[in-house]
């Protein structure tokens, strides 16, 4: 899926930091993990899997937060000035960065393929019929 022409940037709400992928994405899928839910506020959250060697932090390394679950799982890095939510990186797999859909400034160009987590669904947002392969728990 390498593609030497890919190249599309990224940051957080208030525009401390940003970062850019230069390599085309894995894949892309939705959360619907009760950790996800309260960590967006939303019923579900959506990331692509972008190789690490092509993930690059451009500004804002200080104001870059990261928190890991006491449990266990991925690191979530979001910006300390403005709460967004931009990536994850579990540390057991440091050459993948899940990069959240909306932190892109355009079209990263891939489609989410599953919905993950959907035991989890809370109530109020029922998954929607679109087709995507669906896990009761973790995908991968
Ligand atoms: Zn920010
Ligand atoms: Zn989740």
């Amino acid at each position: 899926m390498a593609d030497d022409d890919y190249r599309i940037q990224g940051g957080c709400l208030c525009g401390a930091v940003r970062f850019e992928v230069t390599v085309h994405p894995i894949s892309a899928g939705y959360c619907h993990c009760t950790r996800c839910q309260r960590r967006t506020g939303t019923g579900s959250s959506v990331s692509a899997m972008v190789p690490a060697e092509g993930f690059k932090l451009l500004s804002g390394e200080a104001d870059l937060g990261g928190w890991r679950h006491p449990d266990g799982g991925s690191e979530k890095f979001f910006c300390r000035k403005c709460g967004a939510h931009l990536f994850a990186i579990h540390p057991d797999h440091p050459s993948r960065v899940n990069v959240r859909m909306a932190a892109f400034d355009g079209d990263p160009g891939v489609r989410p393929r599953l919905r993950q987590y959907v035991s989890y669904a809370p109530p109020w947002e029922p998954i929607p019929d679109d087709g995507l392969e669906r896990f009761p728990e973790a995908a991968y």
